[in-house]
């Protein structure tokens, strides 16, 4: 099974994926991951990208493209993936269909972790220590959710369309949603 994970900063995307892999044994590719690995490690192309991710926007397709397609290729992950981070526009979508149809995959769900604004800014602050800086990090978490959800709608309505989309509620617990993640792919793989 393949599939993709989207959420605002905040929604616990990162603890979700991290459960998904060890349960049920898939491989979380990140692309904010590898890109930042690529800059530690020194290679050419960190060396290319290191301004583009410090000034925070986006890589070019065709680069991410290529770095996704070393895992798509592999069989030791076929059908073995957790796509986090990619894509992040429409062509990556498109692009992402292609690249799993080239090596006869596809993705088999994504999901959506739903959390409004106001838990984003009560999570954000209940991790405040020092009252003076809550309002600014507030305020760039307010910024990074707004942009965030602006950039993705495209992406988020194409899945929608495809009926691969579950929204999953973000505002219940860590168990509750475990649960609910479980539920749907058991479903799936039961399809399958
Ligand atoms: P992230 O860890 O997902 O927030 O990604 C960190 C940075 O990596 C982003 O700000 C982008 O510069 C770059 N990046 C990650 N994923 C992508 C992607 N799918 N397309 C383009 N750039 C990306």
């Amino acid at each position: 099974m393949n599939l993709v994970i989207f959420g605002p900063p905040g929604a616990g995307k990162g603890t979700q994926s991290k459960f998904i892999s060890s349960k049920y044994d898939l491989h979380q590719l990140s692309t904010g991951e590898l890109l930042r690995k690529e800059i530690t490690d020194k290679t050419e192309l960190g060396s290319q990208i290191s301004s583009i991710i410090n000034a925070g926007e986006l890589v070019s397709d065709h680069i991410v493209s290529n770095l996704i397609e070393k895992f798509i290729s592999k069989e030791v992950y076929k059908n073995r993936l957790i796509f986090d981070g990619y894509p992040r526009n429409l062509n990556q979508a498109k692009n992402l269909d292609n690249l799993l149809n080239k090596y006869n995959q596809k993705i088999d769900v994504v999901l959506k972790l739903s959390v409004n604004l106001e838990t984003i800014k009560k999570r954000i602050s209940e991790r405040q220590n020092q009252e003076n800086r809550a309002d600014d990090n507030e305020k760039i978490a307010v910024k990074r959710y707004k942009n965030y959800e602006r950039s993705i709608s495209p992406v988020i309505e194409y899945y929608r369309q495809s009926n691969l989309l579950k929204v999953i509620n973000g505002e219940a617990s860590i168990t509750e949603i475990n649960g609910e993640i479980s539920g749907l792919i058991e479903t799936i793989k039961g399809w399958l």
